[in-house]
């Protein structure tokens, strides 16, 4: 891949590589876009086969942040750092401190939070060197855990949904299928409990089903089912790319509406999906409950106004269904549209001259 060329077509603004021999630091900031504010995204730490594999998952995922934080109406940019090593193996206090201080080099253009291989724990570290960071625990000012207001806000985007393929939001005796009953897929499964759905689940951590059979009474299906369970909604709350060519056929489904990252395969399985005639909720709507939570922190974080923000995935869905219907586009495409709208007025709106603040 011709990465600066790449770079240049997709609008992105900076790739810092940093190195720290001592401290066994080996990562990837990757600034993708910062018309609305600055670039807050996750800290991935993963062991990568090659390095060209962790450029393309730094690009990638930066992208993909300045779509969900553009359409969720936050004024974020889109960043993601990406720390090659193995997260049960590679870890060390001097990693953190140094990864913080290849963040504070940036001076706010990237504001780093957890991800996959990333827990509170590392970012504690890393705020010891720099003050951009988000997620950080409650005694810190930060806003703890964000995996209940994701899973807030998937709950909403099923509502909105219902009311397009049903008529009333209510989710009461619908039949749900969640594929991954982790952080977020097991805090959606309590929601949608309290709300009256009935439940099956999948996980490959037999465990994590259990509790959740428990709690919920739900069904088990075996992960390799889960996706063609006959339901009206299914729920993808593990992996990335599971609506692809192979399980579009498969789907018994009115809906798809989950937590995951990245759940198309690719922009033709948005077309693929709408011709099956199954409403999709475009993932990075659908979650955004978590970075929404995030960019509170930001200004004093305050969980009511936190949850206030959270309810308005239910409107942001309802505009990215609607404007599908009268576009006659996927809704994939429908909510990429909405957020490459919203930097666009902002870069527009930047090319006016007006007096800085304060001079
Ligand atoms: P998690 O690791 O806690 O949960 C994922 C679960 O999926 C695990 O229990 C795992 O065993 C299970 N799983 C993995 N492969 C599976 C398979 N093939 N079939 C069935 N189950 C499988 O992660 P999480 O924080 O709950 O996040 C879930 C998804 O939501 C991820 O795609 C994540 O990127 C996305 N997401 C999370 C947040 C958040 O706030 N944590 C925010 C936005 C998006």
């Amino acid at each position: 891949m011709q990465i600066l060329e790449h770079m240049q077509e997709q609008g992105y603004e900076q790739l810092l590589y940093s190195v720290d021999r001592t401290a066994g630091l080996k990562c990837l900031i990757c600034i993708h876009d910062t018309t609305l504010g600055p670039a807050l995204g996750g800290v991935r730490m993963w062991t990568y086969e090659k390095e060209e594999d962790a450029v393309q998952d730094a690009l990638r995922l930066a992208r993909a942040m300045t779509y969900k934080s553009s359409a969720a109406g936050l004024d974020l940019g889109g960043g993601k750092a990406v720390l090659i090593g193995n997260p049960w193996k590679d870890k060390s206090e001097a990693l953190f401190k140094s990864l913080g201080r290849a963040v504070a080099s940036l001076g706010g253009r990237y504001i780093a939070t957890d991800d996959v291989g990333t827990t509170m724990k590392d970012l504690e570290y890393i705020r010891t060197q720099t003050p951009f960071v988000t997620g950080l625990p409650f005694h810190l000012g930060g806003s703890g855990d964000s995996t209940m207001p994701t899973a807030h806000g998937v709950l909403r985007a099923m509502e909105a949904c219902a009311k397009e393929v049903w008529g009333k939001t209510d989710l009461k005796g619908k039949t749900v299928a969640i594929q991954g009953v982790g952080k977020v897929g097991a805090n959606l499964a309590q929601l949608l409990h309290q709300a009256g759905a009935i439940l099956t689940v999948a996980d490959i951590n037999k465990a994590a089903v259990k509790a959740i059979v428990k709690e919920t009474g739900a069904a088990i299906v075996g992960p390799d089912e889960i996706a063609s369970v006959k339901c009206d909604v299914f729920a993808p709350c593990a992996l990335g790319g599971v609506i692809n060519s192979r399980s579009i056929g498969r789907l018994q489904c009115q809906v798809v509406c989950g937590a995951a990252n990245n759940q198309l395969e690719n922009d033709s399985s948005g077309d693929e999906i709408r011709q099956r005639g199954v409403l999709y909720c475009p993932d990075y709507i659908a979650n955004a409950g978590g970075v929404i939570n995030l960019a509170l922190e930001l200004t004093g974080y305050d969980a009511d106004v936190a949850y206030q923000k959270i309810e308005g995935i239910f409107e942001t869905a309802s505009e990215v269904i609607s404007r599908s219907k009268r576009q006659r586009i996927a809704t994939a495409k429908a909510a990429d549209l909405m957020a490459e709208e919203r930097v666009a007025g902002s870069k527009k709106l930047r090319s006016w001259y007006t007096q800085p603040c304060g001079h």
